[in-house]
Protein backbone atom coordinates (compact mmCIF):
# COMPACT_ATOMS: atom_id res chain seq x y z
CA UNK A 1 0.00 0.00 0.00
CA UNK A 2 1.17 3.75 -0.63
CA UNK A 3 -0.24 6.43 1.71
CA UNK A 4 -2.26 9.12 -0.66
CA UNK A 5 -0.11 12.31 -0.84
CA UNK A 6 -2.14 14.98 1.12
CA UNK A 7 -2.06 18.24 -1.48
CA UNK A 8 -1.87 20.99 1.26
CA UNK A 9 -0.51 23.38 -1.29
CA UNK A 10 -3.36 22.84 -3.90
CA UNK A 11 -5.81 22.80 -0.39
CA UNK A 12 -4.30 26.06 0.58
CA UNK A 13 -4.83 27.85 -2.68
CA UNK A 14 -8.57 26.65 -3.34
CA UNK A 15 -9.09 27.98 0.20
CA UNK A 16 -7.40 31.22 -0.37
CA UNK A 17 -9.59 31.90 -3.72
CA UNK A 18 -12.60 31.02 -1.76
CA UNK A 19 -12.32 33.44 0.86
CA UNK A 20 -11.10 36.19 -2.01
CA UNK A 21 -14.26 35.33 -3.07
CA UNK A 22 -16.01 35.97 0.07
CA UNK A 23 -13.54 39.05 0.92
CA UNK A 24 -15.14 40.77 -2.53
CA UNK A 25 -18.24 40.27 -1.24
CA UNK A 26 -17.72 41.38 2.31
CA UNK A 27 -16.14 44.83 0.61
CA UNK A 28 -19.09 45.13 -1.60
CA UNK A 29 -21.71 45.33 1.40
CA UNK A 30 -19.27 46.60 4.51
CA UNK A 31 -18.14 49.56 2.08
CA UNK A 32 -14.44 48.78 3.26
CA UNK A 33 -12.16 45.48 2.20
CA UNK A 34 -11.30 43.58 5.21
CA UNK A 35 -8.35 44.38 7.00
CA UNK A 36 -5.00 42.59 8.66
CA UNK A 37 -2.99 44.23 10.98
CA UNK A 38 0.54 42.35 11.23
CA UNK A 39 3.47 43.82 13.61
CA UNK A 40 7.21 43.23 13.25
CA UNK A 41 9.43 43.69 16.02
CA UNK A 42 13.27 43.78 15.04
CA UNK A 43 15.20 42.05 12.44
CA UNK A 44 14.74 38.49 12.60
CA UNK A 45 15.22 37.29 9.02
CA UNK A 46 12.89 34.55 9.43
CA UNK A 47 9.89 36.64 10.91
CA UNK A 48 10.62 38.95 8.28
CA UNK A 49 10.06 36.13 5.07
CA UNK A 50 6.66 35.31 7.07
CA UNK A 51 5.14 39.02 7.50
CA UNK A 52 6.04 39.65 3.47
CA UNK A 53 3.80 36.55 2.89
CA UNK A 54 1.49 37.01 4.87
CA UNK A 55 1.35 41.44 3.37
CA UNK A 56 1.34 39.44 -0.33
CA UNK A 57 -1.33 36.80 0.53
CA UNK A 58 -3.78 39.30 1.92
CA UNK A 59 -3.68 41.95 -0.84
CA UNK A 60 -4.06 39.07 -2.93
CA UNK A 61 -7.25 37.77 -1.00
CA UNK A 62 -8.47 41.65 -1.54
CA UNK A 63 -8.07 42.62 2.15
CA UNK A 64 -6.33 45.36 3.46
CA UNK A 65 -2.88 44.58 4.96
CA UNK A 66 -1.45 47.31 7.66
CA UNK A 67 2.16 46.36 8.28
CA UNK A 68 3.96 47.77 11.37
CA UNK A 69 7.82 47.22 11.64
CA UNK A 70 9.21 48.32 15.24
CA UNK A 71 12.69 48.49 16.55
CA UNK A 72 14.35 45.33 18.00
CA UNK A 73 14.46 47.91 21.45
CA UNK A 74 11.08 48.90 21.43
CA UNK A 75 9.83 48.89 24.70
CA UNK A 76 6.70 47.26 25.97
CA UNK A 77 4.38 50.12 26.66
CA UNK A 78 5.74 51.29 22.92
CA UNK A 79 4.19 48.26 21.47
CA UNK A 80 0.97 47.54 23.56
CA UNK A 81 0.47 51.13 22.96
CA UNK A 82 0.59 50.63 18.89
CA UNK A 83 -1.41 47.01 19.89
CA UNK A 84 -4.38 49.37 21.75
CA UNK A 85 -4.88 51.33 18.77
CA UNK A 86 -5.33 48.59 16.19
CA UNK A 87 -8.07 47.82 18.65
CA UNK A 88 -9.67 51.26 17.95
CA UNK A 89 -8.97 51.47 14.47
CA UNK A 90 -12.05 50.65 13.09
CA UNK A 91 -10.23 49.29 10.00
CA UNK A 92 -8.60 46.52 11.12
CA UNK A 93 -10.47 43.28 11.71
CA UNK A 94 -7.24 41.23 12.75
CA UNK A 95 -4.05 41.93 14.60
CA UNK A 96 -1.39 39.60 14.40
CA UNK A 97 1.92 40.22 16.60
CA UNK A 98 4.95 38.04 14.81
CA UNK A 99 6.46 35.67 17.45
CA UNK A 100 9.02 35.26 18.60
CA UNK A 101 9.60 38.77 20.20
CA UNK A 102 12.76 39.96 21.40
CA UNK A 103 13.37 38.40 25.14
CA UNK A 104 13.28 41.85 26.91
CA UNK A 105 9.18 42.29 25.91
CA UNK A 106 6.83 40.20 27.67
CA UNK A 107 4.87 38.09 25.26
CA UNK A 108 2.04 37.11 27.35
CA UNK A 109 1.18 41.03 28.18
CA UNK A 110 1.58 41.63 24.47
CA UNK A 111 -0.87 38.84 23.27
CA UNK A 112 -3.32 39.54 26.08
CA UNK A 113 -3.61 43.07 24.93
CA UNK A 114 -4.51 42.19 21.65
CA UNK A 115 -8.76 42.61 21.62
CA UNK A 116 -10.11 38.85 21.43
CA UNK A 117 -12.45 39.52 18.96
CA UNK A 118 -9.64 40.77 16.36
CA UNK A 119 -7.07 37.94 17.61
CA UNK A 120 -6.87 36.19 14.43
CA UNK A 121 -4.15 33.84 15.56
CA UNK A 122 -6.43 32.58 18.48
CA UNK A 123 -3.62 32.55 20.71
CA UNK A 124 -5.26 35.29 23.34
CA UNK A 125 -6.58 32.78 26.62
CA UNK A 126 -10.48 34.45 25.68
CA UNK A 127 -10.57 32.44 22.32
CA UNK A 128 -8.75 29.39 24.04
CA UNK A 129 -11.69 29.21 26.71
CA UNK A 130 -14.06 30.00 24.40
CA UNK A 131 -12.79 26.92 21.78
CA UNK A 132 -12.50 24.24 24.98
CA UNK A 133 -16.17 25.46 25.56
CA UNK A 134 -17.40 24.75 21.90
CA UNK A 135 -18.30 29.04 21.79
CA UNK A 136 -17.67 30.92 18.78
CA UNK A 137 -14.36 32.31 18.62
CA UNK A 138 -10.54 32.48 16.90
CA UNK A 139 -9.31 29.18 16.22
CA UNK A 140 -5.44 29.11 16.35
CA UNK A 141 -4.90 28.74 12.29
CA UNK A 142 -2.32 25.81 11.79
CA UNK A 143 -4.79 23.51 14.17
CA UNK A 144 -7.50 24.86 11.40
CA UNK A 145 -5.78 23.99 8.73
CA UNK A 146 -5.01 20.90 9.98
CA UNK A 147 -8.97 20.20 10.94
CA UNK A 148 -9.53 21.01 7.24
CA UNK A 149 -6.99 18.45 5.79
CA UNK A 150 -8.54 15.79 7.84
CA UNK A 151 -12.35 16.64 6.94
CA UNK A 152 -11.55 16.47 3.24
CA UNK A 153 -9.55 13.15 3.42
CA UNK A 154 -11.96 12.01 6.12
CA UNK A 155 -15.29 13.49 5.73
CA UNK A 156 -17.31 12.86 9.05
CA UNK A 157 -14.46 12.08 12.19
CA UNK A 158 -16.92 11.28 14.73
CA UNK A 159 -15.75 8.15 16.35
CA UNK A 160 -12.55 7.77 15.07
CA UNK A 161 -9.39 7.45 17.34
CA UNK A 162 -6.63 10.20 17.27
CA UNK A 163 -3.60 10.93 18.75
CA UNK A 164 -2.24 14.26 18.95
CA UNK A 165 1.83 14.19 19.61
CA UNK A 166 2.90 17.57 21.21
CA UNK A 167 0.64 19.96 23.64
CA UNK A 168 1.64 23.52 22.82
CA UNK A 169 -0.78 26.09 23.01
CA UNK A 170 -0.36 26.93 19.52
CA UNK A 171 -0.92 23.29 18.12
CA UNK A 172 -1.34 20.77 20.54
CA UNK A 173 -3.92 21.68 22.74
CA UNK A 174 -6.45 23.55 20.13
CA UNK A 175 -5.97 20.33 18.06
CA UNK A 176 -6.95 18.47 20.91
CA UNK A 177 -9.43 20.77 21.29
CA UNK A 178 -10.81 20.67 17.65
CA UNK A 179 -10.94 17.12 17.37
CA UNK A 180 -12.44 16.69 20.48
CA UNK A 181 -15.36 18.91 19.01
CA UNK A 182 -15.58 16.79 15.87
CA UNK A 183 -16.26 13.51 18.83
CA UNK A 184 -12.86 12.05 18.11
CA UNK A 185 -11.65 10.05 20.73
CA UNK A 186 -8.46 12.04 22.27
CA UNK A 187 -4.73 10.99 23.21
CA UNK A 188 -2.92 14.29 23.64
CA UNK A 189 0.51 13.03 23.89
CA UNK A 190 3.72 14.50 24.95
CA UNK A 191 7.07 14.11 26.18
CA UNK A 192 6.07 12.49 29.15
CA UNK A 193 3.85 10.14 27.95
CA UNK A 194 4.09 6.39 28.37
CA UNK A 195 4.02 3.90 25.58
CA UNK A 196 3.93 6.83 22.73
CA UNK A 197 4.02 3.94 20.07
CA UNK A 198 0.91 1.44 21.90
CA UNK A 199 -0.73 4.55 21.18
CA UNK A 200 -0.03 5.63 17.64
CA UNK A 201 -0.40 2.14 17.07
CA UNK A 202 -4.17 2.23 17.88
CA UNK A 203 -5.11 5.81 16.15
CA UNK A 204 -6.65 6.37 12.99
CA UNK A 205 -5.69 9.95 13.29
CA UNK A 206 -1.84 10.62 13.71
CA UNK A 207 -1.21 14.59 14.25
CA UNK A 208 2.64 15.14 15.50
CA UNK A 209 3.79 18.22 16.51
CA UNK A 210 7.08 17.76 18.35
CA UNK A 211 9.29 19.36 16.51
CA UNK A 212 11.90 16.70 16.12
CA UNK A 213 12.79 15.34 12.75
CA UNK A 214 11.60 11.84 11.96
CA UNK A 215 10.43 11.07 14.92
CA UNK A 216 7.57 8.81 14.04
CA UNK A 217 8.44 5.89 12.37
CA UNK A 218 6.01 4.07 9.91
CA UNK A 219 6.30 0.89 11.60
CA UNK A 220 4.21 2.68 14.98
CA UNK A 221 1.28 3.64 12.97
CA UNK A 222 -1.49 1.80 12.27
CA UNK A 223 -2.12 -0.07 8.86
CA UNK A 224 -4.04 2.91 6.69
CA UNK A 225 -4.13 6.10 9.43
CA UNK A 226 -4.27 9.29 8.40
CA UNK A 227 -0.92 11.28 9.13
CA UNK A 228 -0.78 15.04 9.85
CA UNK A 229 2.99 16.28 9.82
CA UNK A 230 2.51 19.15 12.11
CA UNK A 231 7.15 19.25 12.20
CA UNK A 232 9.16 21.74 10.53
CA UNK A 233 12.51 21.18 10.73
CA UNK A 234 15.83 22.22 9.45
CA UNK A 235 18.18 19.24 8.88
CA UNK A 236 21.14 18.58 6.32
CA UNK A 237 18.44 16.92 3.94
CA UNK A 238 16.60 19.97 3.89
CA UNK A 239 13.41 20.68 5.36
CA UNK A 240 11.82 17.31 7.17
CA UNK A 241 8.93 17.02 9.33
CA UNK A 242 8.41 15.30 12.52
CA UNK A 243 7.15 11.79 10.67
CA UNK A 244 9.43 9.81 8.89
CA UNK A 245 7.71 10.17 5.66
CA UNK A 246 9.50 7.53 3.59
CA UNK A 247 9.10 4.87 6.42
CA UNK A 248 5.05 6.09 6.78
CA UNK A 249 4.09 6.15 2.86
CA UNK A 250 4.20 2.13 2.89
CA UNK A 251 1.64 1.81 6.10
CA UNK A 252 -0.58 5.32 6.29
CA UNK A 253 -3.66 5.29 4.16
CA UNK A 254 -2.78 9.04 4.12
CA UNK A 255 0.01 11.83 4.48
CA UNK A 256 0.70 15.48 4.40
CA UNK A 257 4.20 15.98 2.91
CA UNK A 258 6.79 18.67 4.46
CA UNK A 259 6.99 21.20 2.63
CA UNK A 260 4.01 21.29 0.99
CA UNK A 261 0.94 19.88 3.68
CA UNK A 262 0.25 21.41 6.57
CA UNK A 263 2.90 24.41 6.00
CA UNK A 264 0.66 26.24 3.39
CA UNK A 265 -2.67 26.04 5.32
CA UNK A 266 -1.57 28.32 8.02
CA UNK A 267 -1.54 31.75 5.97
CA UNK A 268 -4.79 30.83 4.46
CA UNK A 269 -6.48 29.94 7.68
CA UNK A 270 -5.11 33.33 8.81
CA UNK A 271 -6.79 35.07 5.87
CA UNK A 272 -10.09 33.05 6.88
CA UNK A 273 -9.73 33.85 10.45
CA UNK A 274 -9.83 37.69 9.13
CA UNK A 275 -12.71 37.27 7.00
CA UNK A 276 -14.44 35.82 10.09
CA UNK A 277 -13.65 38.53 12.26
CA UNK A 278 -14.81 41.11 10.03
CA UNK A 279 -17.92 39.57 9.00
CA UNK A 280 -18.60 39.31 13.05
CA UNK A 281 -17.67 42.75 13.71
CA UNK A 282 -19.84 44.45 10.74
CA UNK A 283 -22.44 42.24 12.17
CA UNK A 284 -23.01 40.86 8.81
CA UNK A 285 -23.93 36.88 9.09
CA UNK A 286 -21.22 34.51 7.67
CA UNK A 287 -21.31 30.90 7.64
CA UNK A 288 -17.93 29.08 8.83
CA UNK A 289 -18.86 25.76 7.43
CA UNK A 290 -18.38 27.45 4.06
CA UNK A 291 -14.48 27.84 5.00
P1 LIG B 1 6.67 23.06 21.02
O1 LIG B 1 5.98 24.21 21.68
O2 LIG B 1 8.14 22.94 21.12
O3 LIG B 1 6.00 21.72 21.59
C1 LIG B 1 6.52 20.46 21.29
C2 LIG B 1 5.72 19.43 21.99
O4 LIG B 1 6.28 18.16 21.67
C3 LIG B 1 5.70 19.55 23.51
O5 LIG B 1 4.38 19.42 24.01
C4 LIG B 1 6.59 18.40 23.98
O6 LIG B 1 6.19 17.80 25.19
C5 LIG B 1 6.36 17.39 22.86
N1 LIG B 1 7.49 16.46 22.80
C6 LIG B 1 8.82 16.74 22.80
N2 LIG B 1 9.53 15.62 22.79
C7 LIG B 1 8.66 14.60 22.81
C8 LIG B 1 8.78 13.19 22.85
N3 LIG B 1 9.97 12.60 22.87
N4 LIG B 1 7.66 12.44 22.86
C9 LIG B 1 6.45 13.02 22.85
N5 LIG B 1 6.26 14.35 22.82
C10 LIG B 1 7.36 15.13 22.82
O7 LIG B 1 6.35 22.98 19.47
P2 LIG B 1 5.15 23.61 18.57
O8 LIG B 1 5.26 25.08 18.59
O9 LIG B 1 3.86 22.96 18.89
O10 LIG B 1 5.63 23.11 17.14
C11 LIG B 1 5.81 21.74 16.84
C12 LIG B 1 6.36 21.60 15.45
O11 LIG B 1 5.43 22.15 14.52
C13 LIG B 1 7.66 22.37 15.20
O12 LIG B 1 8.45 21.64 14.28
C14 LIG B 1 7.21 23.66 14.54
O13 LIG B 1 8.20 24.23 13.70
C15 LIG B 1 6.05 23.16 13.73
N6 LIG B 1 5.02 24.18 13.43
C16 LIG B 1 4.60 24.28 12.15
C17 LIG B 1 3.62 25.19 11.81
C18 LIG B 1 3.14 25.24 10.39
O14 LIG B 1 2.63 26.24 9.95
N7 LIG B 1 3.23 24.17 9.64
C19 LIG B 1 3.08 26.03 12.77
C20 LIG B 1 3.50 25.88 14.10
C21 LIG B 1 4.48 24.96 14.41
P3 LIG B 1 6.26 18.58 26.61
O15 LIG B 1 5.10 19.52 26.61
O16 LIG B 1 6.12 17.48 27.61
O17 LIG B 1 7.58 19.27 26.64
Amino acid sequence: MTARIIDGKAFAATLREKVATHAAAFAARAGRPAGLAVVLVGEDAASAVYVRSKGKATHAAGMAGFEHRLSADVSQDELIALVEALNADPAVDGILVQLPLPAHLDTDAVLLAIDPDKDVDGFHPVNAGRLATGLPGMVPCTPYGCLLLLRDVLGDLSGKDAVVIGRSTIVGKPMAALLTAESCTVTLAHSRTKDLMGHVGRADIVVAAVGRANFVKGEWLKPGATVIDVGINRTADGLVGDVDYAGALSVAGAITPVPGGVGPMTIACLLRNTLVAAHRRAGLPFDDATL
